[in-house]
Parts: structure tokens; sequence; C-alpha cells
């Protein structure tokens, strides 16, 4: 007799929801119950997306942008990239090493899904984003996380990797800054880590959807220090820099056959993107004064942000945060880690329900005793929060 109902297919069997875009539907749905929920758990900049980004997606609709465009993306908008991802590398990349995606994640996910399969491990520094361990899942390989030292920002170093490389694994996933701590890899740390991975004959996956949200000196990209790019994508969009999260347009840089693979599976699944987001992420690409000018404000107002939010965690001794010089995260130890189990979502939990504040449990990056707060939201929001989180942070204390 057949089961009724839905049974999950061996592929989905073991995937997990976001969980950072759960923590945002559970606020969402909490205040439209009336609650005054500060939401300090997503990942998107508040702001409009810049004026001459939009104005061109209007003048693209209205010239006809509206249908299909090739599979990897518009001639225009490859060329644009490629344009500037050679003028970092100073090498030549070609518009035939791009494809242009429904945003960063998909580019993620294709190229985990053409690289990776069954039997192969990849290495993952951790903490990271929630969805690298599901892609590398799906792709029916597995994630192995690597834990760098909340001493140092979570860094991993080669040592570190090297001790959890076996003769299995096959891949690297690197993301600087780093969603969820803000650390930002230098240069050299970044170059060090690539030249292992290229002297193993590794593959290396390389999200920069945050390299322009930084707080000190300009991050470095792999296209920068890689000893060679043989192995290398690079992942990057417009969601987070520009503000453009709905447009949904991310695109990766990778050797030919790998993009020939990535454009041949994207065209089985999704096909081109948006017509009109395409033309809207040329003009991000492309650039100019204005739109640097743009970039440059938003950068300042999530710094304010970081400033505010930090003075304030700072009235709290006990609190352990990682420093956090880029994208727009704080990550911090939740009372009672190391002695309480999952003592992240236990305080996230407190803060949902008693504190009114959504953050994320750092069970979702792999590190269950920390929390994610996001800072991509209005100052007084944010310090509200802050002096909430503070607040929390004392009454979880005591019970303790
Ligand atoms: N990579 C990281 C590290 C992210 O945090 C996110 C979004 O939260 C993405 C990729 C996805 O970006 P996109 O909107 O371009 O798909």
């Amino acid at each position: 007799m057949p089961t009724p109902g839905f049974e999950p297919s061996a592929n989905v069997a073991r995937l997990r929801e976001s969980a950072t875009i759960a923590v945002s539907q559970r606020a969402k749905a909490l205040r439209a119950a009336g609650r005054a929920i500060l939401d300090l758990g997503a990942g998107e900049p508040d702001f409009d997306t810049p004026a001459p980004i939009r104005e061109s997606a209007k003048a693209a609709i209205d010239g006809g942008a509206t249908r299909y465009t090739a599979t990897q993306g518009t001639a225009e908008l490859r060329a644009a990239i490629a344009a500037k991802a050679s003028r970092r590398r100073g090498e030549t990349i070609g518009p035939d090493e791009i494809v242009v995606s429904s945003g960063s994640k998909q580019s993620l996910f294709n190229a985990c899904y053409c690289l990776f399969g069954p039997g192969d491990e990849v290495l993952v520094p951790t903490p990271a984003w929630t969805s690298y361990y599901e892609m590398v899942s799906l792709a029916r390989a597995t994630p192995v996380a690597v834990h760098g030292s909340p001493d140092h920002g979570f860094r991993v170093t080669p040592a570190m990797i090297e001790r959890h490389a076996t003769n299995r694994t096959r891949g690297l996933m690197l993301n600087s800054p780093v969603n969820p701590t803000g650390t930002v890899y230098s240069g050299a740390e970044l170059r060090e880590l690539l030249a292992l991975a290229a002297a193993r004959g590794w593959w290396v996956i390389s999200d920069e959807i945050y390299l322009r949200i930084v707080y000190g000196g300009p991050a470095a990209s792999s296209l920068d220090v890689a000893p060679a790019r043989e192995r290398l994508v690079v992942v990057d969009g417009v969601a987070k820099a520009f503000a453009m999260t709905g447009w949904r347009i991310g695109w990766s840089v990778a050797p030919p056959e790998l993009t020939r693979a990535m454009t041949a599976f994207q065209s089985h699944t999704t096909f081109s993107a948006s017509a009109p987001s395409q033309a809207a992420a040329l003009a991000a690409v492309t650039g100019g004064p204005e739109l640097d000018a743009a970039v440059a404000q938003m950068v300042a107002r999530f710094r304010e942000r970081r400033d505010a939010a930090m003075a304030i965690l700072a009235t709290e001794p006990a609190i352990t945060l990682a420093p956090p010089e880029g994208a727009f995260y704080l990550f911090l130890r939740a009372p009672g880690a190391g002695r309480v189990r999952d003592a992240g979502t236990a305080f996230a939990s407190l803060l949902l329900e008693r504190f009114d504040v959504a953050v994320v449990p750092g069970a979702a990056f792999e590190t269950p005793d920390w929390i994610r707060v996001s800072y991509a939201t209005e100052r007084a929001a944010v310090e509200e929060a802050s002096r909430r989180i503070v607040a929390a942070y004392h009454e979880a204390s005591r019970g303790l």
C-alpha cells in the first residue's frame, strides 16, 4: 500500500529550511499579529535601490527588455562583469567565463551542483552562511565544518584547513567579508588559503557578495590574490552593496568549461535571469561617481549603526563580540555558552518572546553558542534592540 501524503525524495530528505529566512518570517508574522518586533534577523539592507539603477530598469522595460535573454545573461551585462573582473585580476577574463543568474545564491548552488557529488567532501570555514552546508548536501556531497577560533574573529588558517582535509576533499568555500561574523580576511590570509587549495587541486568557491561593505580599507577579492584561476569560482551580485535584494541578480566568474556546465544546468532549471533586472544590474556594475557615492553613503550608515550597537553592547562586559570589519552583522556569544546546550537558540527565543527582538540563532551557522544580530535596519531600532539585548543578557545570566 502506498503511503498517503507527501514523502520527501532522497534529494531533500535531510534538507532544513533556511533558519535566517525563518526568523524573518516569524518576525513578520508576530508583527502582523500586533507585536512591535524589532527585526535584527534579516540580512537585507533597508535602503532604496539608488535612483540611477531604478531609472535604467524603467527605461529598459519601455525599451522592450521584457523577454527571455540568453541563458548566460545579456551580452552587455556579461561584458561589463568581465571587464570589471579583468581589471581586478590584471588579466583578460572573457564574457564566456561569466554566467548571470537569479541571485548569487543561485550561482553558488549551481557551482556546488556542477562541481561536487556523492563521496566528495567540501571544507566550510565555520561559522558560515547557513546555505553553504545545505547546498553542498543537495549536491550529495558532504560539508565539512572547519571551526575558526573566536579569539581571531573565527578566521580559519591553512593549518586548520589541513587538519580536516582527506583524500575525498574536493572543494573549499570561502566568504569574505564573512556572514555571520563580519570578519574580513586580509589579502595575505586569502592568498595562503588559495595557495593551499591550488596545491591540493581543490576547487575554491569564493563568495564575495559583501566585498564593498567594509569599514577599514578595501577588502581583497580572490581575483586579486589567487595564484591561478583554473579551479576558482568567484561569485558576486548586486543584492547587498546596491540595496537590490529583490531584483535577484548574481553571477559567477569561472573557467570556460565549468561556465559551460553551469550554463547548461541553468538552461534546464531557471533559464535566463529577469531581463529588466539585468538592465538594472548593468547600471550598478558599470557604476560611476553617483553610484560610488550612493554605496559609500550606505556603508557610512551601516558603520554608524555598527558603532552605536557596539557602544551599547559594551556596557555589558560579559558580552563577547567577534570584531566586525565588514558586512552588517554582529556575532555575539550567548549567555550560558559552553554550559547550556544550544545557548544561542535559547537566547534568541528569549529575545523574541520576551523582548520583541528577532535575531538568528548561531545554530544556523553551525555555532550553537552564538547569535547573529543584523544592523541592516534603521539606527533607532538597532539602538533600542541593543539595549534590550543587554537587558536580556542580564536576565538570562541571572537564571544560569
Ligand atoms: N552569500 C551570502 C554570504 C549571503 O549572506 C547571501 C544573502 O544573505 C547571499 C550569498 C545571497 O545573495 P543573493 O541575494 O545575491 O542571492
